[in-house]
């Protein structure tokens, strides 16, 4: 289970995970992009991905993607919590509304995922959950704030999730990706340059230790590793896959 796995890392991470031989659900609000999404993945692959539309804010609808999930493709083993939202505001400018709509999309929406899916994976006596994060999110974020706090939120739920679910054979992961220009950050971050031609990826890219933007193909192959055999003795870890950016 993948959400936000029409687009961007979302997609990378629901590719590799079909290319590995796994079923993939993805789910997210935009059903036509999704369904499309889908299609191409199946073809793409030749493995099975649904389609599922749904918002993780809405817990009675991520309790109806559980079930669908289950009914069309067995017992979930991996849930993959990607989907989020964020915007450019200053601190002193962000309302009370565009703070609860990021916390709501990103943190309620990773209880809501975690929530519909953990009880299942209990009864079949294990499964991985991991959110896709930020590099150490506990460091802030300016200028993104409230994601900065959401993610930072998670990643405290990742930690208690690892120590209370661990005993049930569930593993609880994180990852902190670096900078990855996928269409839905470029918008963000077009807001930050002054001009349309400014080179912001490019900027960002000489300050990298390793001297190259991040790919959805870099974040998936950490989540495959995570989930796989060879990650079966971590939980409630912090991942960075970020080029170096997060290095003191
Ligand atoms: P993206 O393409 O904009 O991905 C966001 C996804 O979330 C979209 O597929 C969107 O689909 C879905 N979504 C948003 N609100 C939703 C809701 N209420 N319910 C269900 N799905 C929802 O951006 P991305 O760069 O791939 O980001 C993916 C993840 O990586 C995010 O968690 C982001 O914070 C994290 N990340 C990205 C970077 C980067 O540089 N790209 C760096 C660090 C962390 P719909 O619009 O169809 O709902």
């Amino acid at each position: 289970m993948v959400t936000g796995g029409g687009t961007g890392i979302g997609y990378g991470i629901a590719q590799s995970l079909l290319l590995h031989g796994a079923k993939v659900a993805i789910a997210s609000r935009n059903a036509d992009r999704l369904t499309a999404a889908a299609e191409k993945l199946t073809v793409d692959t030749g493995g099975t991905c649904l389609a599922v539309p749904c918002d993780v804010r809405d817990e009675g609808t991520v309790r109806a993607l559980a079930r669908t999930a289950r009914d069309r493709l067995g017992p979930v083993s991996l849930v993959v919590n990607n989907a989020a939202g964020n915007f450019r505001m200053p601190a002193e400018r962000v309302t009370p509304r565009g703070f609860r709509t990021v916390v709501d999309i990103d943190l309620f929406g990773s209880f809501n995922i975690a929530q519909a899916f953990v009880r299942e994976m209990m009864e079949e006596g294990g499964g991985s959950i991991i959110s896709i994060l930020m590099p150490d999110p506990e460091r802030g974020f300016p200028l993104y704030s409230p994601a900065g706090a959401a993610k930072s939120a998670i990643l405290s739920l990742t930690r208690s999730w690892a120590r209370e679910w661990g005993p049930r054979g569930i593993r609880v992961n994180a990852i902190g990706p670096g900078p990855i220009p996928t269409e839905g950050v470029t918008v963000n971050m077009m807001e930050m340059a002054s001009d349309e031609t400014s080179d912001v990826f490019g900027n960002m890219r000489e300050t990298l230790p390793l001297r190259r933007l991040g790919t959805p193909d870099d974040i998936a192959s950490a989540v495959v590793f995570l989930a796989s055999p060879a990650g079966s003795w971590i939980t409630g870890t912090l991942l960075n896959v970020d080029g170096g950016v997060s290095l003191p």
